[in-house]
């Protein structure tokens, strides 16, 4: 029986675990879950799994739980937690084995840390963690003694193409090239000037996966593969120049790994999160999930095609920051979520994003070239970047 803690249980990735983890009571229990305010669909969860550990980061969320809690016998044995602290805490609690880091962007850095210096078994799906401070969770995980396995699902794709015997954070065996395979989002044909001005609505309705907002965007911008290349580049410790993107439109092929014979492995899938989640969760072993299997009875198609980089700057955004390296991948990372929260407040256009991002690299370059060397060093230019991320939206939204 593993303890199961379930860092943002209220989002997408979070409900995925969590109905795999209803599905398996023999094997996972869920000990704690977290969520920033949604209280109605935290109470629902904690009246089926009864986890012993609850945080809501939104102290007035957190009261209004714990007074709903109350209302019911099984509440009182529920721990109620609370701030950017609560989430600390929960990652390290005794009964926790394993983490799925579901909470998305910056916020999750500081829980998915704690838990890879206690040595927990993570499950990260936070891609905005390891794009900030790679070589600080490299190093938190090598203390610890932790095992990150990945959830995104074209890096669980890669991990589960380099075999059982491989660990993230070491360069693969005999690997000439990684291939990241990506959508090409709801925008892939659009021409330029449309997708310029493009609505929320349509940005965030993604032609196969169904995500978050947030995620939906950049898939939308295509800076979603950006984050994943840095996040590809620190999970399997391999040059950017190794890692390659691929549109495939049906996104059935989750990624592929080519090695030096000339071999390309690929892993295939429906598009549902609940087979990375459940082959993490279980790994090396295999679980049942509930996934829809391909139809090979029918006739299918699958595509590929190399991504128009013009029209989506984000990769060579994503690119140059890795190879300035230091803290540049983390004011990418937070121009790009005071960007895209920007967007999805309708203050800038969808096209202005990749403006916003690209000056306030340009902007802290200087500044971004140094390598954090510790937490606080990095959340500085974090807090650098959207700030002047920030000024730069307010600038065009007038
Ligand atoms: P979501 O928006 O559906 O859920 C986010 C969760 O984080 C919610 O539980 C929310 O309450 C919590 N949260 C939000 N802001 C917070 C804050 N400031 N402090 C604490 N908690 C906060 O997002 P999602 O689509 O589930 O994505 C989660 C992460 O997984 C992201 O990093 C995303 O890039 C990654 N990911 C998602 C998918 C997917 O299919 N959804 C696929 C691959 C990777
Ligand atoms: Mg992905």
């Amino acid at each position: 029986m593993q303890g199961v803690a379930v860092f943002g249980s209220t989002g997408s990735i979070g409900q995925s675990a969590l109905d795999l983890i209803g599905l398996h009571p023999e094997h996972f229990r869920a000990e704690v879950l977290t969520a920033h305010r949604q209280v109605e669909p935290m109470l629902r969860d904690c009246k089926r799994f009864k986890p012993r550990w609850v945080v809501m980061t939104d102290t007035n969320a957190a009261q209004t739980l714990q007074m709903r809690l109350r209302e019911h016998p099984w509440g009182a044995q529920i721990n109620v937690l609370t701030g950017p602290e609560g989430l600390v805490t929960a990652a390290v609690v005794p009964e926790v084995d394993m983490m799925i880091a579901g909470i998305v962007g910056a916020a999750g850095l500081p829980s998915v840390l704690a838990a890879a210096r206690a040595g927990k078994r993570i499950l990260l799906a936070n891609k905005e963690a390891l794009v900030m401070a790679g070589p600080l969770m490299v190093q938190a995980a090598r203390l610890g003694g932790a095992v990150v396995l990945p959830v995104d699902s074209e890096h669980n794709a890669i991990f589960q193409c380099l075999g059982e015997n491989y660990r993230c954070f070491q360069p693969p065996a005999g690997v000439r090239r990684l291939l990241l395979t990506a959508s090409g989002g709801p925008f892939r044909s659009w021409e330029r000037g449309r997708m310029f001005s493009a609505s929320v609505g349509e940005a965030i309705a993604h032609p196969n996966w169904s995500m978050g907002r947030k995620i939906s965007v950049d898939s939308a911008t295509m800076m979603n593969k950006g984050l994943e290349l840095i996040e590809a580049h620190w999970l399997f410790a391999l040059p950017e120049s190794a890692i390659e993107v691929v549109v495939h439109p049906q996104s059935v092929v989750h990624s592929m790994v080519e090695f030096d014979d000339g071999s390309t492995l690929a892993q295939l899938g429906s598009p549902d999160m609940r087979t990375p989640i459940a082959c993490a969760m279980s790994w090396p072993a295999r679980i049942h999930a509930p996934v829809k299997p391909l139809d090979w009875r029918s006739a299918q198609r699958l595509d590929f095609e190399p991504p128009d980089t013009e029209r989506f700057p984000s990769l060579a955004l994503a690119r140059a920051s890795l190879r300035t390296g230091g803290g540049a991948p983390a004011v990418l990372n937070a121009a790009n979520e005071i960007a895209v929260e920007a967007f999805l407040n309708e203050r800038i256009r969808f096209g202005e994003i990749f403006g916003t991002v690209e000056s306030t690299l340009t902007q802290l370059s200087q500044q971004a070239a140094n390598t954090p060397s510790s937490v606080d060093e990095l959340l500085e230019i974090d807090r650098q970047a959207r700030e002047i991320a920030q000024a730069h939206v307010a600038k065009i939204a007038g």
